[in-house]
């Protein structure tokens, strides 16, 4: 699998540590909704299929990347900056939301 960095050029995955599920949303740090902290430090996503995920490249520039995989195929559709990150592309979770 390769990952193309936005500084780098395409470099294999290797060179790569992945960072965890990048459709959290950190609540704000005044909160006291335990809940919603709970499902910020504890729970992920774990599709089959379309995730964001955020890869540093560990082996390289050491930059953050947003990442937009197939879990399925491996494919990456979308590479961009961590910090330029925002609002994910797909699946985002409302973290302390109630049913
Ligand atoms: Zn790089």
């Amino acid at each position: 699998m390769l990952i193309t960095c936005p500084y780098c050029g395409p470099r294999d995955v290797s060179e790569f540590a992945y960072q965890g599920d990048g459709n959290r949303t950190r609540p704000d740090p005044a909160s006291t909704d335990s809940e919603a902290w709970n499902a910020y430090v504890y729970d992920r996503l774990n599709p089959a299929g379309i995730h964001n995920e955020i890869w540093q490249h560990a082996g390289g520039c050491r930059v953050h990347l947003a990442v937009v995989r197939d879990t399925l195929t491996h494919e990456i559709s979308s590479v961009r900056f961590a910090r330029e990150h925002g609002t994910p592309t797909h699946s985002r979770r409302n973290h302390g939301a109630k049913a």
